[in-house]
């Protein structure tokens, strides 16, 4: 598979990369990691003439666990393996852990996770295999293969760093043609569009740093995947929780690998706020949080066993969050792991 000529770009400050990214806006990408943006050019997915590179721009590269704030270049295995990370935000490290494989993770990055583009078994293909099927609606076609007479593109949301960063209320600086702006990360995934693209980040603009301010809250990560081997998550659910004087000031819930985008059950854990966690509390949350769950069939594994095992590892993890605060452990015992 040949790549169509590109020009790659070097810009040493995020001032010269947004200027770049304005100046060929429509033929143009951000180069993180590239381990997700450069598959996707020798497959003819993308068919930028751009490419700005953003390993050169020293901002992006600020690693300050003890303040909670990583830059859009963090590598993923620094998430994975640093020791303050492990021990304040045990989510976000397991969910490092488990997504790719031990040489992918040193060079993909945290800002190209969370922008990584959306998969479906119609999409993820050769030129020649989408060409012989006459191409889908997210590229190359008219039609939606998965949904019949579909109007918008139902390909999943498969970053694995996203739930966990949600579940713990994360917020992004992201630099833009107006200037630089920090919004809670759900913003980013806010729905909308044909469903063609994994996030609502504007074209050009840049997202800078992720920001976790409170390291105290207990948190798990679980992922399904087809193997135990480097694979897109297939479902995945990470889970937030505090509790001051025995009730809940923070519970978020945040699912991947079902939806295009992924999906945050605020609406679900919110009424809960200023209750203790309880029995009831956590079946009442697993019947809601299933019903909100549709996946489609352009993965690997089935639907309804998609849906069923990410609402097991849901009620796992809850209960398992009870058994530890039943023994009197605090809250911010870290726990969790990858299903
Ligand atoms: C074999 C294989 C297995 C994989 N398994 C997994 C997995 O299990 N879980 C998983 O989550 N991912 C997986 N991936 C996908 C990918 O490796 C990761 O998502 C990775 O973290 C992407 O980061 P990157 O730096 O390489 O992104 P890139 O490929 O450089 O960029 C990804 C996208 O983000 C945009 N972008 C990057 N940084 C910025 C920024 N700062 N501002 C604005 N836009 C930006 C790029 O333009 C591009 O659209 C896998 C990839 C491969 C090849
Ligand atoms: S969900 Fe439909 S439109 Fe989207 S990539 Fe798959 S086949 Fe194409």
């Amino acid at each position: 598979m040949l790549a169509d000529p590109f020009e790659l770009h070097e810009p040493a400050s995020i001032a010269e990369a947004v200027a770049l990214a304005k100046r060929y806006c429509g033929d143009v990408r951000f180069l993180a990691g590239g381990t997700d943006v450069l598959p996707g050019l020798f497959r003819g997915l993308h068919t930028v003439r751009h490419l700005i590179y953003l390993g050169r721009i020293p901002e992006l590269h600020v690693f300050d666990p003890i303040r909670g704030v990583f830059g859009a270049q963090t590598s993923m295995a620094s998430l994975e393996r640093d020791p303050v990370v492990r021990q304040r935000f045990v989510a976000v490290s397991l969910a490092a852990h488990a997504a790719a494989g031990p040489a992918l993770r040193t060079s993909a990055t945290l800002g190209g996770n969370l922008l990584v583009d959306t998969r479906c078994t119609f999409y993820d293909q050769s030129r020649f295999w989408r060409e012989a099927n006459e191409g889908c609606l997210k590229a190359d076609g008219t039609e939606c293969r998965v949904v019949s007479q579909g109007s918008r593109c139902y390909a999943v949301y498969s970053g694995d760093m996203a739930p966990p960063l949600l579940a713990l209320g994360a917020t992004v600086d992201i630099e833009g043609l107006e200037g630089r702006d920090s919004k809670p990360l759900e913003d980013l995934y806010s729905p909308g569009g044909d469903g063609r693209l994994s996030h609502a980040l504007p074209e050009g603009a840049l997202l800078v740093a992720v920001r976790l301010r409170d390291p105290n809250l207990w948190s798990s990560y679980s992922k399904l995947r087809a193997r135990g081997a480097p694979d897109f998550p297939e479902g995945s659910i990470a889970i937030g929780i505090h509790e001051t004087d025995g009730r809940l000031d923070h519970f978020r819930i945040a699912v991947g690998g079902i939806d295009t985008r992924p999906l945050v059950m605020n609406e679900i854990t919110r009424p809960w706020l200023g209750k203790p966690m309880s029995d009831e509390v956590v079946e009442a949350t697993v019947e809601s949080v299933g019903r909100r769950l549709h996946p489609v069939a352009n993965t690997a594994l089935l639907t309804d066993y998609r849906k069923h095992v990410v609402t097991r590892f849901l009620r796992t993890d809850l209960a398992r969050y009870l058994a530890l605060r039943s023994k009197e452990l605090t809250s911010s015992t870290p726990a969790g792991r990858v299903g």
